[in-house]
């Protein structure tokens, strides 16, 4: 049984990975999907449609790579997280649109109970911040606008999910399950003990008979009915997006860090068995869970990296495309003083700062172009060290080297600056489809595709390790002057 299978169902498209039993992909393909905006802030998408983007995009992969479906030994399922889907268990219909993590319907609610007696709880039992992210007042919101769905619910006819879930329901015919990394950002999970909590079930007001089982991110979950694609799949690994990325960059130990450059910033640290208690106000969750431990990380996010450079291309025109700015930043020594601050949406880990505002500071006449690129650039390294030493400090375990991937991963000046300003080594790996690899990974894992993991750690190969070679005293300044600009950026609100 030498193939593993992962199906990669992101925010804009679902996706499938073949993998051999090297870890090595044969093959990918990519289904696009909807999403709707029906008023402001709002954002659905119909998880029907999901769930055939993501049954073409594995029949494609599969057709494509002319294997034997036999050959199939086991299939990884990796999500967007928290975006929630409430369905019909007798006609398997949704009774709404699938309320998508980005969507903002129930902030006014989630800032009551913030502010409400029961808001340090529910922060201190999840590890989360209490916010309209997570799958929580989404769940209750369909509960409350769809007619009949409260007392339908009760009665044991709905079913909750996240897209994992939803996918494993269909594919299997009626298995339901989720597992402990997704359901730590339901905000209904005891992030200690693993099982949803009645005292959140109660606040939330959501019937626990409407909830998935919760299993590890590495166990046989159900069998993909065979006719699917040809033959019974065993579903054997489950992980929400970033916490497979964290399983596909191989750290499935205490102090491993994988941070992902895309349009902003998701970084995570596994801590082991070790619960993270944060006083930053970066999130406590689940890592994917390989064996009988469960496995914790804490997780932060720069609200703005990759899209300043969108910014320097499509609002300010320095650029013509991302992949230029390398070059023009390479062009300049330094960035002469210039410091660029991409505080467009406010700040957040370690200042959480949400008035803040962007500036560009520092500028002399003999600043040009392209120190402004470079400052740009710089900013998304500044932010990245900020927040792992928060992470640093919060987990109270020293992060070794940072693993990368993301779109800008693939900037060399970006991951030089970056390793020189953490003074650590920031290592890029071979294969920067991360979040697939991890699914299969954990699913290989559960079957014997790989044996241990050990082997997947040997699988990990590197494209490039950068390593930091700035004076301590250089470090010292540019930080310093960034905290400089930062500070401005907070006194312009
Ligand atoms: P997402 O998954 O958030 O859409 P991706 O991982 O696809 O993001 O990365 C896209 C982001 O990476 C964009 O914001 C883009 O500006 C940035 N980007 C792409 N290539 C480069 C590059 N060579 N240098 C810097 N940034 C880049």
């Amino acid at each position: 049984m030498p193939f593993v299978l992962a199906l990669d169902e992101g925010t804009t498209s679902a996706r499938a990975a073949l993998y051999n039993e090297r870890g090595e992909c044969l093959r990918m393909c990519s289904v696009p999907f909807e999403s709707r905006f029906p008023q402001p802030g709002w954002v659905e998408q119909d998880a029907l449609e999901i769930w055939q983007a993501q049954l073409e995009a594995a029949r494609t992969v599969i057709a494509g790579a002319e294997i034997d479906p036999k050959a199939i030994g086991a299939c990884g399922i990796t999500n967007q997280r928290e975006t929630t889907v409430v369905w019909d268990r007798v006609t398997g219909k949704p009774v709404a649109p699938a309320i998508v993590w980005q969507c903002r319907r129930t902030a006014a609610e989630c800032q009551s109970l913030a502010a409400s007696a029961y808001g340090p709880e529910i922060e201190r039992k999840t590890g989360l911040v209490i916010d309209a992210y997570f799958s929580a007042s989404k769940i209750r919101w369909i509960l409350e606008n769809v007619p009949g769905a409260r007392d339908r619910a009760a009665n044991g006819e709905l079913l909750f999910g996240n897209i994992d879930t939803w996918l494993i329901w269909n594919l299997t015919g009626g298995v339901h399950v989720t597992d402990t990394s997704n359901a730590s950002r339901t905000m209904l999970m005891d992030l200690a003990s693993g099982d949803w909590d009645d005292q959140l079930l109660n606040i939330f007001d959501i019937p626990r008979v409407m909830l998935p089982k919760i299993v590890g991110s590495s166990v046989r979950a159900g069998m993909i009915d065979a006719q699917h694609f040809g033959a019974e799949i065993p579903i054997s690994g489950i992980a929400g997006d970033q916490q497979a990325a964290l399983a596909g960059q191989a750290c499935f130990r205490a102090g491993l860090s994988k941070n992902t450059y895309g349009t902003g910033c998701f970084a995570l640290t596994h801590t082991g068995t070790r619960q993270p208690h944060s006083t930053h106000r970066l999130l406590g969750t689940r890592a994917a869970q390989v064996g009988e431990a469960p496995q914790f990380a804490v997780e932060g996010s720069v609200f703005v990296a990759g899209a300043v450079v969108q910014w320097l291309r499509d609002g300010l025109g320095l650029i013509q495309s991302a992949g230029e700015s390398e070059a023009v930043a390479a062009s300049v020594p330094d960035s002469a003083g210039v410091y660029v601050v991409p505080a467009f949406v406010g700040l957040g880990a370690p200042y959480w700062d949400s008035s803040a505002r962007g500036l560009i500071s520092g500028l002399t006449r003999g600043a040009g172009r392209a120190h402004i690129v470079r400052a740009a650039l710089e900013s998304i390294a500044f932010q990245s060290k900020e927040l792992i030493d928060a992470m640093e400090a919060d987990s109270r375990t020293r992060i070794q080297e940072l693993r990368v991937d993301g779109g800008a991963a693939v900037n060399n000046f970006l991951m030089q600056f970056q390793a020189d300003i953490l003074d650590r080594p920031v290592v890029r790996p071979a294969d920067v489809e991360t979040t697939a690899l991890g699914a299969a990974y954990l699913a290989g894992l559960a079957e014997g595709v790989f044996s241990s993991v050990e082997e997947v750690e040997s699988f990990w190969k590197i494209d490039r390790r950068f390593e930091p070679s700035m004076p301590a005293s250089e470090r010292e300044r540019l930080m310093s002057g960034w905290q400089e600009a930062i500070a401005k950026a907070r006194l312009q609100a």
